[in-house]
This record gives structure tokens, C-alpha cells and sequence, in this order.
């Protein structure tokens, strides 16, 4: 990637190409992504290769937010937390869409998933809430993290491996408050699980959820009923 930081101009025109492209690929048409780049060289500068790897980053974003990305264009990490919430920010205003964001937060759980001897997080009986368009309890990436190494890529509830890799290569797991946080729920350790997504639907929609949270609390050790 190129040195020169990136203009909220650039991502806006990256954005919109991005945009584009899919929508055109969806389509069946067929699209030069070359022609694209051409197009932004002559706008910005930088080369070609830049703007190839911001579109992958693009990918990268759409990726964290559980959204399709162009099959050409392979998800790249490597992304400023800032510059992918920004560009979360621009595909929901491309697509009109109210999301709550979390690309940010999940390239902050991925760094620190990471991290050697992640210090077991005190945590925050009372997450603070921010003002956004939408209301989101604020919660610590190292949460989340600490709960995906103890997993290990295995799901706490059935207890069977993770069922796919994430497009980021990680076992795919989703991170559960037996509490919830809306409900009051502290965001700590004591108060998560990770899950497969069936066992995290399940226990969200199922007819036994309550059942399977008996069980949570009874086989998984830090689990603590407030
Ligand atoms: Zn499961
Ligand atoms: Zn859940």
C-alpha cells in the first residue's frame, strides 16, 4: 500500500468503483476492473497495485460485516481500524443500509487474537453506551478474543469444531452473552461463550435455548450467573 494516507475523497471513489463492479458482477456483466483502476490513477495518482489492494481491503470490510465481496478480489487485512470503519460507514451509505458497525471492533478482536498471553480482561459490568444512528453497547475486543482462544475452535456448546473458516482463515465462531447486554449483561468473560452458529441461533430462537443455557452454565467453568 502506498505511504501517502488516503483522502476521504479516494475511499469515496474506491468505494463507489467497488460498488459498481459488484453490482455489475451480480449482474452477469462483464467488468474490466483494469479500466476502473485507469480511471482512479488519473483521478488520485498512486498505481494501479493500490488501488487493487484497497479494493481487497474493501472485500476485507465486507467481509467483517458478514456481507458478500467481489470473487476477484480476495479480503486483505491489512487496513487501519479508522480506514475500514470509514469505509463500513461509505458501503452503508452506497447501499442506504442502517448497520450497526463492527469493522473496527472485529479487526481489534483479530489483533488482539493474535497477541501472545492476552492478559484475561477484567472486563465491564456496565458497558458504555455511545450515541450512533443506531444503539450499540460498546464492548472490549479482548472479550471477545480471550473467549475465542479458550474455544479453540471449538464450539463450547455442542462441542464440535468450528463448521468453515472464516474468508479470514479463523475457525468460525460467534461470541454469545448468556445475558445479554441490551438485557443488562455484563461484557466479561463470565458471561461468554463461543458458539457455532447453529448452537448461537439455537440458543437465540431454539424451543430448548433455556436448556442449552442450563448447560452452558453447568459444563463451562467461568460461566457466572449474576
Ligand atoms: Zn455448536
Ligand atoms: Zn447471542
Amino acid at each position: 500500500m502506498d505511504d501517502v494516507s488516503w483522502s476521504d475523497e479516494e475511499l469515496k471513489a474506491c468505494v463507489e468503483a467497488y460498488v459498481e463492479m459488484q453490482r455489475n458482477e451480480r449482474t452477469g456483466q462483464l467488468i474490466v476492473k483494469k479500466q476502473y483502476y485507469k480511471k482512479l490513477v488519473e483521478m488520485f495518482g498512486r498505481s494501479e497495485q493500490a488501488f487493487e489492494s484497497r479494493m481487497q481491503n474493501i472485500s476485507y470490510v465486507l467481509s467483517l460485516m458478514g456481507r458478500g465481496w467481489m470473487t476477484g478480489l480476495k479480503p486483505a487485512k491489512n487496513i487501519e481500524p479508522l480506514v475500514a470503519a470509514r469505509v463500513e460507514q461509505l458501503l452503508e451509505q452506497t447501499s442506504g443500509q442502517k448497520v450497526v458497525p463492527v469493522a473496527a471492533f472485529e479487526i481489534a478482536v483479530r489483533e488482539a487474537t493474535e497477541q501472545k498471553d492476552l492478559p484475561k480482561p477484567s472486563g465491564n459490568p456496565r458497558p458504555k453506551r455511545r450515541r450512533i444512528s443506531v444503539a450499540q453497547l460498546q464492548r472490549d475486543p479482548s472479550v471477545k478474543a480471550w473467549v475465542l482462544q479458550q474455544a479453540a475452535g471449538t464450539c463450547e456448546s455442542c462441542e464440535k469444531p468450528a463448521p468453515f473458516q472464516g474468508a479470514d482463515g479463523l475457525p468460525y465462531l460467534e461470541l454469545h452473552y448468556v445475558q445479554g447486554l441490551a438485557d443488562g449483561g455484563a461484557d466479561a468473560v463470565s458471561n461468554a461463550v463461543a458458539l457455532c452458529p447453529n448452537c448461537h441461533r439455537e440458543i437465540h430462537y431454539g424451543a430448548n435455548a433455556h436448556a442449552v443455557e442450563a448447560w452452558l452454565y453447568d459444563t463451562v467453568q467461568r460461566l457466572e450467573r449474576d
